[in-house]
């Protein structure tokens, strides 16, 4: 090779390589229902079928009617969207509005806000729920076993990944009579936790970025999944993260671990049952409501004094929203609505 077209090949080539290409935006999988904007009864638009394919993932519209979901905007999406913005503490419209939309597109859990054993009925004045069937591990198996065993898919060192886990499932063995303990041994675990991406043999598949960011399933099953796709972050401040779009691992895995020992989604915006998670937010302190409902299952663990004050409060987040109205700033307008009407009655009584 010439020797003065060397270096100029090779500063071309180390320019290159310090020249950061940019990343290709992530894509949330659920941005396009913006697009149902106003959308209201007796519409056709597109978009629609795939606004039904959701709900009835997440329990608010009948399994049967999955293999054929048109884009029609019939009396039975209106129920279901009804009974969505209740769950959601949302304005009770049936309509696609603003804040129904931002609560649609937000991160959540795969596994369904609705079954059988859900209803409004059933949950009485507490918000947390059970599985059909309320089912629990056998009151014999006080000690559980985990084991980490599919992490290829993602990039956090192993030994980062046990201290998060042993942290999450801390948390509730505070509250309860059951203890948690890592085996690297699968045939001896109860509890197997794994990331996966896309279709990974169950029917929750995972939807890349964003989206459904993991699920789990109830007792005695075991198996607890992430959506290796996700910009997990799993030490550190998540809020200071570089991507808009990090997800606290701890976070989600305090969330499924709920969902191993038996516990469905709550009502609760503050508590960790509850099936949203913003970005770049963490939130791994049982509230009341969850140690409630992990107690009414397993009893309590006698050396469990209350909930420290700070995690009855809402989802801690130093970041600005990324995906807009959230559960977190619907529970600061309704404290906020209590307070106004305490002092407009304070008022009145002078
Ligand atoms: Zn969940
Ligand atoms: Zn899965």
């Amino acid at each position: 090779m010439n020797s003065s077209v060397f270096p100029v090949l090779l500063f071309f080539i180390s320019a290159a390589a310090a020249f950061k290409f940019p990343q290709p935006p992530i894509k949330n999988p659920w941005l396009d229902f913006k697009n149902l904007s106003g959308c209201h009864i007796g519409e056709n638009r597109q978009g629609v079928a795939h606004l039904k394919a959701y709900l009835c993932h997440f329990g608010y519209l009948p399994a049967e009617g999955r293999s054929n979901f048109t884009d029609s905007f019939d009396s039975i999406l209106e129920a279901a969207i009804a009974a969505y913005q209740r769950n959601f503490h949302l304005d009770v419209t049936g309509e696609l509005d603003a804040p129904t939309l931002e609560q649609l597109i937000t991160p959540r859990c795969g596994v369904p806000d609705i079954t059988n054993a859900t209803s409004s009925a059933l949950r009485g004045r507490n918000l947390y729920s059970y599985f059909d069937g309320a089912p629990t591990w056998p009151p014999a198996k006080t000690q559980l076993k985990y084991a980490i065993t599919a992490t290829s898919a993602v990039q956090i060192d192993i030994a980062r990944l046990r201290v998060v886990f042993e942290r999450a499932f801390a948390r509730w063995s505070a509250v309860t009579t059951l203890a948690f303990e890592e085996t690297e041994s699968v045939p001896e675990a109860d509890i197997t936790i794994g990331f996966y991406r896309g279709s990974h043999g169950d029917e929750g598949d995972f939807d890349g970025p964003l989206g459904t960011l993991a699920h789990a399933f109830s007792p005695t099953d075991g198996r607890f999944h992430l959506d290796a796709a996700e910009a997990w972050v799993a030490e550190g401040d998540v809020a200071d993260a570089s991507s808009d779009e990090a997800v606290d691992l701890e976070s989600v895995a305090v969330h499924e671990i709920g969902h191993l020992l038996g516990l469905g989604h709550s009502l609760a915006p503050e508590a960790i049952m509850y099936p949203t998670l913003r970005t770049r937010t963490k939130k791994v302190e049982l509230t009341t409501d969850d140690v409630e409902g992990i107690q009414s299952l397993y009893g309590r663990n006698p050396n469990f004094r209350e909930v420290s004050p700070s995690a009855s409060s809402p989802e801690t987040n130093a970041a600005a929203p990324a995906h807009g109205r959230t559960a977190a700033a619907a529970w600061t307008g309704r404290q906020v609505s209590c307070i106004l009407a305490g002092i407009v009655i304070g008022l009145l009584l002078l």
